[in-house]
């Protein structure tokens, strides 16, 4: 299920469930602070975040590139995958590192949406992009892991059942090598709510449900460590492809949702006695934005296809997300100067699309580290950090 045609009943599925989920809903829920959860059920219900769990497992047991056009459709219908996103790709370490036992246990429930595994606990306040520097301990206690700690923009956590914790379980100076020593374990929130896990939502300048989380003397089952202790870091960059990817179709979605209304506004506004976009100096940024995001696009494609063939995608997926983000930033920035005042108006969704969108270049990795990270393994140059 890779080429236009066979995606264009998904494509066209996604679409009809969004326009449910019209600008006032957003609106009211951007005004309350409020989660989406009437459009992560819908989306839930119908099987989309189950896209890339095999059939075996109850999932729907698509492509990456079918993935990848769910997530763009919904951000192109002006909604926001970035209230669940993370149930799509969270489970691959599960399905990739987890025991057969835990795969069983975890990833058929997760299919159904009766178990909601959305929550990534990896950034820190200290350790920020630095990863291997994370000061969270879980330290083993006989049948439990005792973790203490504390994790920063740990998204969705309120809204999730369990969460994928990093954390130390050698101290650095012992541990074998630089990337060695962390584990990753699946913690049942539901359990650790009212012993040792704590929760402070983080308000931000979109409505993004983010918090910080703090351990203390949190004991998480030995059972639920996943794959061998002290390899986790690899576990967790093995996902960051999938996680690169269906982002940057999130921010293809949004530059044309950006383009779209663009063009249309510039079509129809009548300033000076004609429309302005017969302006150069209004059709062309319209254009511009427009090449990026097809530009961006194609390379969101060449990541997938690598991805479904199995092949090395670290430096595609890295690009897609690059230029992606770069793109819907453009093009949300193009939006806002083609409407004037009118950008700035609540009920146009465009202020909100802006702000929304802006996270992207910052999270869930910053454009220098995908620069260092081209750099460095592409192009051969001395690491930088
Ligand atoms: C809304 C939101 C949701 C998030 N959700 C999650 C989540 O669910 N789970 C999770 O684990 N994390 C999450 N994050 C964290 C996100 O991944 C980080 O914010 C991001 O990776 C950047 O890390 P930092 O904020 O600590 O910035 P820092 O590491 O402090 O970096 C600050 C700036 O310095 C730059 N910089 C740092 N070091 C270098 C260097 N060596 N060379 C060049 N530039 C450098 C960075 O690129 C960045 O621009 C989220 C963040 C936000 C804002």
């Amino acid at each position: 299920m890779t080429d236009a045609t066979d995606l264009a009943p998904i494509r066209e599925a996604v679409r009809a469930l969004c326009a449910d989920f019209p600008g006032e809903y957003w609106r009211r829920l951007d005004r309350e602070r409020a989660y989406p959860a009437e459009f992560v059920a819908a989306l839930t219900k119908a099987g989309f975040l189950a896209a890339l769990i095999p059939e075996q497992y109850g999932g729907s047991g698509l492509t990456m590139t079918a993935a990848a056009a769910i997530m763009e459709e919904i951000q192109a219908s002006g909604c926001n995958g970035a209230a669940c996103h993370a149930q799509m790709y969270t489970m691959g370490t599960v399905l990739r590192h987890g025991s057969a036992a835990q795969k069983e246990r975890y990833l058929p429930g997760i299919a159904r949406g009766e178990l909601r595994l959305q929550a990534f606990g990896v950034t820190e306040p200290t350790s920020g992009t630095d990863t291997l520097s994370l000061r969270t301990t879980a330290i083993r206690d006989g049948d439990h892991y005792v973790v203490n700690g504390q994790k920063i923009w740990t998204s969705r956590a309120e809204h999730s059942d369990l969460m994928l914790l990093l954390a130390r379980t050698t101290p650095r100076e012992q541990a074998k090598s630089r990337t060695a020593g962390l584990s990753v374990f699946i913690v049942d929130m539901r359990q650790a709510k009212n012993d040792g896990l704590t929760i402070h939502p983080i308000r931000t300048m979109m409505n993004h449900a983010t918090t910080e989380v703090f351990f203390e003397n949190m004991r998480v089952p030995a059972q639920n460590l996943i794959g061998n202790e002290g390899e986790g870091f690899r576990y967790i960059i093995s996902g960051m492809n999938a996680e690169r990817i269906l982002i940057a179709a999130e921010c293809i979605g949004d530059a044309k949702w950006f383009i779209d209304r663009a063009s249309s506004y510039a079509r129809d506004r009548v300033v000076f006695g004609r429309p302005i976009g017969q302006n150069q100096g209004v059709q062309f940024p319209i254009a511009r934005a427009y090449i990026g995001m097809r530009a961006a696009e194609l390379m969101v494609r060449e990541a997938s296809a690598l991805y479904e063939a199995g092949k090395d995608c670290g430096a595609e997926a890295n690009m897609a997300k690059h230029l992606a983000a770069e793109a819907s930033w453009a093009a949300a920035d193009m939006c806002v100067q083609t409407h004037g005042g009118f950008g700035f108006a609540e009920e146009f969704d465009i202020e909100r699309k802006f702000r929304e969108t802006r996270l992207y270049t910052v999270a869930p990795i910053s454009t220098n580290l995908i620069l260092s990270y081209i750099a460095e393994h592409v192009l051969g140059l001395p690491r930088s950090y």
